[in-house]
């Protein structure tokens, strides 16, 4: 008869060829649950919450300097890629994460907007930087005062620009909002009153 076998992660053999041990390596952390020999239950939100905060696929909507920073989190020192989020997009309908990065002129907040609608739900947006989410120094008749002012934003960044640090920083706070969603938010009633306040069905 086959002996069971233990499923352990953390116990994973050195292999003698890395020079790192493969205990080093950083396994996603697992959710709450039941565990025994040989399986692990969990709920259906927490695995798909999983699933979806460690593979973001980040739309960039970078219209000035907070992009250059963006650019710099991408590159090999900071390396977004760390996080599962090496995948840009551009085009929205493959995208879930929408980054608006820039001064967005009143003349573009209905183009920001029609992007926005044309990403499938769950879909989340991240303003990066004080311009995307306050209008920055730019206190002028032309520019909007905030990205909110059009379209619901999960998570803001400070700064003028905010470094490399900071807009990983949100991207953290962006996936565990996504890890902790329930998969019935989206169909709530709240939901839609929120989506109803920026006239959108
Ligand atoms: S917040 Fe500062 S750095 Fe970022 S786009 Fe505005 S002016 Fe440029």
């Amino acid at each position: 008869m086959a002996r069971p076998v233990q499923f352990n992660l953390h116990h994973i053999p050195a292999d003698p060829r890395d020079n790192i041990s493969m205990v080093d390596i950083k396994i996603g952390e697992t959710p709450e649950g039941h565990a025994g020999n040989g399986f692990f239950a969990t709920s259906l939100d927490k695995v798909v919450g999983l699933a979806r905060k460690n593979s973001i696929w980040p739309l960039p909507f970078a219209t000035s300097c907070c992009g250059i920073e963006f650019m710099a989190t991408m590159a090999s020192h900071y390396d977004l890629a760390r996080f599962g989020a090496e995948r840009l997009g551009f085009s929205p309908r493959q995208c879930d994460l929408l980054m608006v990065m820039g001064t967005i002129a009143k003349k573009m907040g209905p183009i920001l907007k029609q992007v926005y609608l044309q990403m499938a739900e769950p879909r989340w947006v991240l303003a990066v930087g004080a311009c995307a989410s306050s209008g920055g120094i730019f206190d002028t008749y032309s520019v909007l005062q905030g990205i909110d002012q059009v379209i619901p934003v999960d998570v803001y960044v400070p700064g003028c620009p905010p470094r490399p640090e900071a807009i990983l920083d949100g991207f953290i706070k962006i996936q565990e909002l996504v890890g902790q969603e329930s998969l019935r938010r989206r169909n709530s009633d709240r939901y839609k009153r929120l989506l109803e306040s920026y006239g959108i069905q």
